[in-house]
């Protein structure tokens, strides 16, 4: 009997929800400040309105707009369409997933590559559709498991419930810069002088609507970090889906395109704030789970490894 992956978050997910409260919180008072002059009877009704505009994040028309608008993505052309809606029936059959609750989505970029977005969209780079059908359907099968494991969903609503917060900081780094330049424009002591007490003032302000920020040092890199477990979880229901040696196939050959070694001189603070392990890494994890019980799904290939 065929197994059902159920769609749900997973700890990386779940992780990236709890990373992003600190940030939510000052969204939440940056909301609550905007609001309350504009409704002072019921100061509850924007924070309210705000916490429940999240649903937008479940919207199939919000995963849309990301892929054109974000991303950059177009709908694919009937012969790409010829290639992928067979793949990915292939991935969502063995995964007992509707395909219907997927949309492929086109990058066009000579870079092969593959993205999830949203809860809904797959998207693959025009490069990607050279790769051999099945190292294709690998790749599908990755950025579904994504899908799966609720990563892309958790990704869209933290960043939707910190865009007030964020946009906060921008203003105040907006207003700071101008009032520096005012300061330097005058090209008088006291002008100056002005100036950068406005600034440490402006700063202060924007520390106290949002504190998140001094936590960003710490966060930063705790978020790549669950962003590149993100990464192994998605290798990983591929490969439990028993597409674990095609997996190992493209990373065999982004690893020989130099992949690694160009992460590998981008010093350690870009390699703790990188959002993907180094193909190294998954590989020897996509070895690892070998080790694991064979998955008795029906219809898949073992995990033994392949050359590229
Ligand atoms: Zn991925």
């Amino acid at each position: 009997m065929r197994a059902t992956r159920r769609r749900r978050f997973d700890l990386s997910a779940v992780s990236e929800l709890l990373l992003a409260v600190p940030t939510v919180l000052s969204s939440l008072l940056v909301v609550t400040l905007l609001g309350k002059p504009v409704t002072p009877q019921s100061p509850w009704l924007f924070p309210v309105l705000w916490l429940v505009s999240g649903v937008i994040a479940f919207l199939p028309v919000t995963d849309g707009a990301l892929a054109w608008l974000v991303h950059r993505l177009r709908r694919p052309t009937p012969s790409e369409s010829q290639v992928l809606v067979p793949l990915l029936e292939s991935v969502c059959d063995t995964a007992s997933v509707d395909p219907r609750r997927y949309r492929l989505w086109i990058q066009n970029s000579r870079e092969i590559n593959a993205m999830a977005v949203g809860g809904r969209v797959v998207g693959v780079s025009t490069a990607a559709l050279s790769l051999p059908p099945r190292q294709l359907e690998a790749v599908l099968a990755h950025e579904v498991g994504h899908h799966l494991a609720g990563h892309t969903r958790a990704s869209l609503l933290r960043w939707w419930y910190e865009l007030p917060a964020r946009l906060a900081v921008l203003l105040a780094f907006a207003l700071g810069w101008g009032v520096l330049e005012a300061g330097a424009a005058l090209k008088t002591r006291p002008a100056m002088v002005t100036s950068l007490v406005l600034v440490a003032a402006l700063a202060v302000v924007a520390v106290a609507v949002s504190p998140w920020v001094l936590l960003l040092p710490v966060i930063a890199p705790l978020l790549a970090l669950t962003s590149r477990r993100a990464e192994l979880r998605a290798d990983r229901v591929a490969a439990e889906l028993g597409y674990g040696p095609l997996l190992l196939e493209v990373l065999q050959r982004w690893r020989n395109e130099g992949h690694d070694v160009l992460r590998a001189r981008a010093g350690l603070r870009a390699r703790m704030l990188a959002s993907h392990p180094s193909c190294t890494q998954r590989i020897s994890k996509l070895y690892e789970t070998r080790t694991a019980p064979e998955p008795k799904l029906g219809g898949r290939q073992s995990l033994k490894p392949t050359e590229a």
